[in-house]
């Protein structure tokens, strides 16, 4: 009884990896745009350092396109916050569930820093 379930557990741990994985990936490509409108794209890898300017193949310095995406709207794709995160991992009858909790657990006086 217990094997199973705790076989269970380490099934959803690696399925939510891996769609972190999937999400890392599809964010690690930054566009670079230099002064006469060409585009590179460099693919980088999970937690490497985005370079804030690129040489472009004419030798232009291109700098990191998405600081203006709101007014560009050229990705197209929404910026995810944490909490969109949070929301990914759990639905909100479950995060207002540990909320509760949590609160709870303050009035009691326990401290929100316990895990
Ligand atoms: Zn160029």
């Amino acid at each position: 009884m217990a094997e199973r379930s705790l076989r269970g557990m380490s099934i959803g741990a690696k399925s939510l990896e891996s769609d972190q994985n999937v999400d890392f990936a599809a964010r690690s490509e930054v566009a670079y745009v230099c002064p006469k409108g060409h585009r590179t794209i460099l693919p980088l890898a999970e937690g490497a350092e985005v370079p804030q300017e690129w040489e472009c193949r004419c030798g232009q310095i291109a700098h990191l396109e998405g600081h203006d995406e709101q007014e560009s709207g050229k990705t197209g794709k929404p910026t995810r916050t944490h909490w969109d995160m949070l929301l990914e991992r759990r639905s909100e009858d479950e995060l207002k569930a540990v909320l509760d909790k949590r609160l709870k657990m303050h009035r009691e006086g326990w401290f929100p820093d316990y895990e």
